[in-house]
């Protein structure tokens, strides 16, 4: 078997991985209300009269955010047929390894994977998906 690589040495690559994201949602205890009052509220143990509380979502789809270019392509075959890529941005001999099948020739493309990977993810809620969206709208 030949295996071929879809990316060549000075491409420009976009990584997608499946993470757990930081979110600001409205404090559950006084409903976001301790935040946007000059009234002497008692102070919201929750959330400190921030208004907000910390939340991490569940692991989704998202591009992580940094252009990466190919400086060594690496083509597994016999065990396992794979191909991976070390990146000049990440290191060369030493650093990671990016599977190609977790990385696009555009940011277009990788956002378009993300929400189609996310769409398959039952677990996730309307409101989950929402933000998101949001999170990937904003990475365009
Ligand atoms: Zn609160």
């Amino acid at each position: 078997m030949i295996l071929t690589s879809k990316y060549n040495i000075g491409d420009v690559i976009y990584e997608i991985a499946s993470r757990s994201h930081r979110m600001d949602v409205e404090c559950p205890e006084c409903n976001g209300k301790s935040a946007n009052t000059s009234e002497s509220w008692a102070k919201c143990q929750k959330c400190n009269n921030a208004g907000t509380v910390v939340k991490y979502s569940p692991r989704v789809w998202t591009p992580t955010q940094c252009v990466l270019t190919v400086g060594m392509i690496k083509c597994e075959v016999g065990y396992k047929d794979k191909v991976e890529y070390m990146c000049n941005e990440t290191g060369i001999g030493s650093g990671r390894l990016y599977n190609e099948e977790e990385i696009y020739s555009s940011m277009n493309d990788a956002i378009a994977e993300c929400y189609k990977r996310n769409k398959e993810g039952t677990e996730l809620t309307a409101s989950l998906h929402r933000t998101i969206d949001k999170i990937l709208e904003g990475m365009r």
